[in-house]
Parts: C-alpha cells; structure tokens; sequence
C-alpha cells in the first residue's frame, strides 16, 4: 500500500506540473488544509466576490440609491450577467438571462415550450433527473394539459420514433446528478429536432466544467443555476437561455414588467420585449446577480476547452487512485471519458457514515441516496495532489470502521 500510494504522489506531482489551469486556484479563497469535493453543490468563494458585494451595498445602494438602476446599471445585470453565463455555455450574446432560480426558470422554459409547439402535447424527460425538474415539469404539464412521457436518455430516441408528431419538448439534464454521468447533448438535441420537438438541457452539474456548446449544437432552451461549478453564491440566481430563433416565438409564462416592451409607460397591457428580455420577470435579486457577476471573473482568459481538459485529468486521476487503494468500493460514474461530467460517485452501504467521517477528516463531500458518495471535482481549485489526499482519507475512513452507522439526518443538504 505504501509502495502504491508513493508511486501515485509522483503521479500527482507529475500531473500538476502538465496540467493546464494550476494558478486558477489563486482566485478563490478556501481554507487552508481543506480538501473541498462538493462545488457541485456550492462553489468555493472566488476573491473577486466580498469587494464587489461590499462596492455594491455600501456605494451603489448606501450612496447611490435608486439612481443605480442606471448609473450602475443595475437594470441591464440580467442580460449583462446572462451574457456572461453564455459565453461559458456556448450560448452567443443576447440568448441568456439571469433573474429567478432554475426551478422558475424551468417552469418558464417547459410552458413556453409547450406554447412553441402547439398540437403538440407530449413532454419526454429522465426519470432520474433531478426531483425539482420533476416537480415543476408536474405543475406545468398540469396546467397545460401536457403528457409526460419518462424515459432514460438512451431511449428517448425510441419513444420519440413511437410517438410520431406528439412530442412538444425534450428535457434532459447534461449531467446526472447522482451518477456523474454525462448525456449526449448533441445526438438527443438533434434527435429531437428530427421529430419536430424542442430541446431544453438542465446545465446545472455542466456549465462552468463542460464545453455545452448550445449554439454549435442548436439547442433551444436551456436552464442552470449559479450557484455550483459557476461559484455565484448561495441563492445566486438561475439563468435561462432561449435561442434567437424560438425568440419570436417565446411566450413568457410569467410576464412581470421587467419583460415588457416598454416597461417605464407602465401600460395595463402586456407586450413582450423584443429578444431575450422578454424572457425577464420581475425585479433581480440584485445583489446576488453582482455576486455572481464578480465570481465569473474567475473564467475570464480561461479556454473552456483547458477547464474541461484538467477536469478530466483530475477526474480520470482519482478513479486510477480509488481503484488502486479503494478497491472494494464501485463507482456509479462511467469510466469513459466521454461519459463523464465533473464528479465521481461511489456505491456504499455506509454512504452517509463515510462522507460524515470524511468531512471530519477535511474531505467536504456529499451523500446521495440511497447509497452514493458523491465527489465533485472543480478544477479550477483542485490539484492532483488533492485527489490523493481524499482517496487517502477514504481509505483511512474505510479502515478505521468509523463509519458504520446508516442513520442519516433528513435536513441532507440538496443539489
Ligand atoms: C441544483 C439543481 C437544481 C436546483 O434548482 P434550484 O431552483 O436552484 O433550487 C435544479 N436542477 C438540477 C438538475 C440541479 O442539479
């Protein structure tokens, strides 16, 4: 065990020195000694963030006030920041906004969907993906009188071929949640196109680690969250892209005066803004949007192409250390490159017990039911040398039999 575990140090040390992105780390602001395998579900606090907020409360709102709507232009951040979030998704200026969170921004999504394709009532989606796409996928396709149709991503082309000018929507999330696995973006978007259906993609385990690349592939409508890989914050708004060709045709479900034409006349009637404003609610959580505008500056001379490339290195690193020092444990993510997004997951009858021990040990990761340990991967703040920490630590945790309780607090930490 000795022997390998120094022959993986040299391989980490070997790694770090090759790998692209290693002075990304410098702008965030982590603990020292902590390895953190959970940006997945909350991203590490970028350096950029406490200034910009600070600027934005004390100057823009304390001194400022109101006269920041314009002179900060606080009234253009959705688009502005949406703009932003583009162009780490492939997604070309003017196609995505930031306001509400994913679960609003999927209910917009799916019933501006169903209204682009009239006729059309079936909705397909994952069983497996995550509960709130599910949930919100249910009130929509009550409200609309749409079918959902549940099929795993690798049948969805079957279900598409039996249901032939039925299905309205395609809705996928690009990673699973659980699993770590990663979906066909570009065969299904396009399978779907072939059946006459619209494609909406869930971004919220790929965009900030991925090449998504929305417009190379046509997709139409895709949602995401802020707050994960992209290091917005907790709460940090959720963003919504709709392509410029279904532009036209979108009609916003919840349309709030900040979508409208001419939202300052304050006319009784509604009349869609042109482009993507239209897809625009209400007031933004303006604070969190500055948040998150600040923390994408991490990104900024950052090739999505290198993130994605040191992802896999570190990703394709830790599986060769779990399979060298933590055998006994399965992994539910594919080992194929193409198959994976940025996190790894391990079967374990002591799941919850293990990821609690870790945690004690300085290894933040997370537990999924029913029996999964999931480890996130951010590359911009992990090395290769923290890799062999973790999986160290698991081994340590495996062998110290401290993990043996199954009982696991309801309160879980969700995402
Ligand atoms: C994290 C996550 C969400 C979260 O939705 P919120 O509205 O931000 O709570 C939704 N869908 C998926 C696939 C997620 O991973």
């Amino acid at each position: 065990m000795d022997d390998a575990i120094a022959g993986l140090a040299e391989r980490a040390a070997a790694l770090d020195d090759v790998a692209p992105l290693a002075g990304a780390r410098d702008a965030f602001d982590l603990p020292d000694g902590l390895v953190y395998l959970d940006g997945n579900s909350l991203g590490a606090l970028p350096r950029a963030v406490p200034a910009a907020v600070a600027d934005a409360v004390t100057r823009q709102w304390g001194r400022d006030l109101v006269a920041s709507w314009n002179t900060a232009d606080w009234w253009g951040a959705p688009t502005r920041v949406g703009d932003a979030v583009g162009a780490l998704v492939g997604s070309g200026p003017g196609q995505v906004v930031v306001g509400e969170s994913t679960s609003v921004q999927l209910y917009k999504a799916y019933l501006a969907a169903a209204a682009a394709r009239p006729g059309r009532r079936v909705v397909v989606t994952d069983p497996a993906s995550f509960p709130t796409d599910l949930y919100v996928l249910g009130a929509a396709a009550r409200r609309a009188d749409l079918e959902v149709v549940l099929a795993p991503p690798p049948s969805v082309p079957g279900v598409l071929a039996q249901r032939p000018g039925q299905v309205a929507l395609v809705a996928l999330s690009h990673v699973d949640y659980r699993t770590g696995e990663l979906w066909d973006l570009p065969g299904l978007t396009a399978a779907a196109h072939d059946a006459g259906a619209l494609a909406l993609w869930d971004l919220c385990h790929s965009a900030g680690v991925l090449d998504v690349g929305l417009d190379a592939h046509g997709v139409d409508l895709a949602v995401g969250c802020g707050y994960k890989y992209l290091s917005g914050g907790p709460g940090a708004p959720g963003y919504l892209h709709v392509a410029r060709s279904l532009q036209p045709a979108f009609e916003n479900p919840l349309a709030g005066w900040h979508g409208h034409a001419a939202p300052f006349a304050f006319a009784p009637e509604y009349a869609p803004a042109e482009g993507i404003a239209r897809a625009r609610t209400g007031t933004p959580p303006v604070l969190s949007l500055l948040a998150l505008e600040a923390a994408l500056t991490v990104f900024d001379g950052v090739a999505v192409a290198d993130v994605r490339a040191r992802s896999l290195s570190l990703t394709g690193f830790a599986i060769a250390c779990l399979d060298a020092l933590v055998p006994e444990l399965e992994l539910a993510t594919p080992r194929e490159e193409h198959r994976r997004g940025a996190q790894l997951s391990l079967h374990s009858p002591h799941a919850y017990g293990v990821v609690q021990a870790l945690a004690a040990r300085g290894v933040v990761g997370d537990f999924r039911e029913p029996d999964l340990v999931r480890l996130g991967f951010a590359p911009l703040y992990l090395s290769h040398a923290d890799v062999l920490a973790a999986v160290g630590a698991l081994r340590a945790v495996l062998d110290a039999d401290e993990h043996l309780d199954p009982v696991h607090a309801l309160h879980n930490p969700v995402t």
